[in-house]
């Protein structure tokens, strides 16, 4: 079932996920609906806070995308990013580590804005997965930057936080809509 995605200007966005003590069917038919409503969507990456739940669940599947790499290395040695994909990492801790990279980046959450991000560029990842076993990878490109932008999302944490101040305040009318456009939606959704 495709989820409506929750948009900026929403609290859930601000939320710091709960951990996910048991894959219970709730949770396993949510990974199901946040995977159909990314793909439907055309996104890389989406959290579940996008889909109005508070927890440290995401999905990513980067296979779509041909013209950013993506590595990953398992038990220490180079394995084929498909390894991992479609990737489901619950309570995930990450470890940010590398050179600093610059990269365009968007958010099913805020359509139509995109801007260069810095992040580090690689990324050691420890999670469970969607059958609630443990998971260990490292990562580079552009999954090591959609982990690190998902996992931001399970700690209320958003893209617009790690944008240069300039580029902020450059797209400040187009937030400012954004946001009033969706306490607008929630309020009449409420009324
Ligand atoms: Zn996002």
């Amino acid at each position: 079932m495709i989820l409506p995605i929750v948009k900026f200007g929403n609290p859930v966005l601000r939320q710091k996920g709960a951990r996910v003590e048991k894959i219970t069917p709730d949770i396993k038919k949510l990974i199901e609906d946040m995977f159909e409503t990314m793909y439907a969507a055309a996104g890389v990456g989406l959290a579940a806070q996008q889909v109005g739940r508070a927890l440290q669940l995401t999905v990513i599947d980067v296979r779509g995308v041909k013209d950013r790499p993506s590595t990953i290395e398992l038990d220490g040695k180079p394995a084929e990013v498909a390894a991992v994909m479609p990737l489901v990492l619950i309570n995930p801790g990450i470890q940010p580590f590398g050179d600093p990279v610059a990269g365009p980046e968007g958010c099913l959450s805020f359509p139509e804005i995109f801007e260069e991000i810095t992040r580090p560029g690689s990324v050691e990842v420890n999670a469970l997965d969607a059958k609630g076993q443990p998971v260990h990878f490292k990562s580079s490109g552009l999954l090591a930057r959609a982990i690190q932008h998902e996992t931001d999302h399970l700690n209320g944490i958003l893209f617009i936080d790690r944008m240069p101040l300039k580029a902020k305040q450059a797209l400040k009318v187009e937030l400012d809509e954004l946001q009033a456009e969706t306490k607008a939606t929630l309020q009449s959704k409420l009324g």
